[in-house]
């Protein structure tokens, strides 16, 4: 059987094919140290799992946009979670935002901005629909963040027509980087968004794992009119393989609505429909808030150990401001890597698997220049039911002893950040 051209080039996506390969090495009885998805892992809140079951037999396709009761539910969460009013008509539900995200860039006319380092799939995903991609190169200097200034470079570069749209797709907290934007970061970037006609994605599927308590703004506070928030349970709620992704868009467009429906219609019908059920108690902020806030005080406890380990073998990182996935580089050892004959990122997380078992990405993967030598790395690798038992047992001592509590309960965290020590201090200064 043939396969046309251009689906030839494409691999399976790099997050989901580092995954099934730890997978399969651990099936295989193989110690590996899994730093190369990111996965949260904390048990299923009760509340959902018993809903779950108790719909196991709502066995009917549900509306393609998704059941009422969940577009009010998640209405609701957005109000009292977000401050954003919605109402269930701008809200539309899919399996994975993923899938949502994708069908953003098939209907949305104009060209994509692209910040490099992003998330694998978006580069992939455009490619899929013919998109043309202008990336928006970031620098660690400025926490790998899209500035004013460097948006108005770009767009002067390209020579493109201010009139005519253009997407861009923010992340935030961002994976692979854990940087996000703060409230002025964001209402900067509003006036050049409006003067260039720029409609966001905004993918805030991370928005509530965010560190220090810092509490998450979305860009549609500030550009409502051009921003289609994209989010999920798939990371505060730990739910990625009930594949459930939220789109909301802003008021009067319906043309947008019925274009992504419409995809949506013909290629995946509806969400699943008992998923559907289960997830309007993951949208009841009464029941969920604390459990996503312990879940997120741990994901800063493992991401701010690992980075501390890394800033202390000398590894240079941006300290993390949420998610779980830091995005270090080995820039600064290039010759002394080159003499290893490890020239990318590729050779550097391949050696690194070869070598010590220890699974990571490649930057290039995320859009980074070849010859740039970062990993991302995620900090999610251990038990995550006994580390919330735990935690909840000593959450007075807690902050205090937080190396000891990671080194008894996860051990492979602590491993990895070994293995990148004595990789890192293998290596002769340049
Ligand atoms: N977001 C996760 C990661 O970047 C994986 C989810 C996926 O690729 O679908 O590792």
């Amino acid at each position: 059987m043939e396969i046309t051209p251009e689906i030839t080039r494409l691999k399976p996506s790099a997050t989901l094919a580092m995954n099934e390969l730890v997978v399969q090495k651990r099936n295989e009885g193989q110690k590996v140290y899994h730093m190369g998805f990111g996965e949260s892992p904390f048990p299923v809140h009760e509340s959902v799992k018993k809903a779950l079951s108790m719909h196991a037999d709502k066995k009917y396709y549900a509306p393609t946009q998704g059941i009422l009761t969940l577009r009010k539910q998640i209405c609701d969460f957005y109000k009292q979670v977000y401050r954003l009013e919605f109402m269930p008509d701008q809200v539309l539900i899919a399996p994975g935002s993923k899938s949502l995200i994708y069908n953003l860039i098939v209907a949305l006319e104009g060209p994509l901005l692209l910040p490099s380092p992003s998330w694998v799939s978006y580069q992939h995903q455009a490619h899929l629909a013919h998109k043309e991609i202008m990336l928006l190169i970031t620098s660690p200097d400025t926490s790998y963040l899209i500035t004013p200034s460097m948006l108005l470079a770009s767009l002067k570069n390209a020579s493109m027509d201010q009139l005519s749209q253009k997407l861009l797709l923010l992340n935030y907290p961002c994976n692979p980087t854990g940087q996000s934007y703060s409230e002025n970061q964001l209402k900067e970037l509003v006036p050049i968004l409006k003067q260039n006609n720029i409609i966001v994605i905004s993918d805030e599927i991370y928005s509530l794992i965010s560190y220090n308590n810092h509490v998450h703004h979305s860009l549609a506070e500030y550009y409502p009119e051009g921003t289609l928030i994209t989010g999920g349970i798939s990371k505060d709620r730990s739910l990625g393989g009930y594949r459930f992704g939220v789109l909301l868009i802003p008021q009067g467009n319906e043309n947008v609505k019925r274009s992504i429906l419409s995809i949506a219609s013909e290629i995946w019908s509806s969400a699943s429909s008992p998923i559907q059920h289960a997830v309007i108690e993951a949208y009841k902020s009464n029941k969920m808030l604390g459990y996503i806030q312990i879940c997120t005080r741990i994901h800063e406890m493992m991401t701010n150990y690992v980075y501390k380990r890394l800033n202390e073998a000398k590894i240079s990182c941006v300290p993390p401001k949420g998610g779980f996935y830091l995005f270090p580089d080995w820039n600064n050892k290039k010759s002394s890597l080159k003499s290893m004959n490890l020239h990318t990122s590729y050779d550097l997380a391949e050696y690194l698997l070869e070598t010590y078992n220890l699974a990571s990405l490649p930057g290039v993967e995320f859009g980074m220049a070849k010859s740039d030598l970062s990993l991302r790395l995620s900090t999610v690798d251990y038990d995550g039911s006994l580390v919330l038992n735990k935690f909840m047992e000593n959450l007075s001592t807690i902050e205090k002893n937080s190396s000891e509590f990671i080194s008894e309960f996860a051990p492979n965290l602590v491993a990895s950040c070994d293995i990148l020590e004595e990789f890192t201090s293998s290596l002769k200064e340049t």
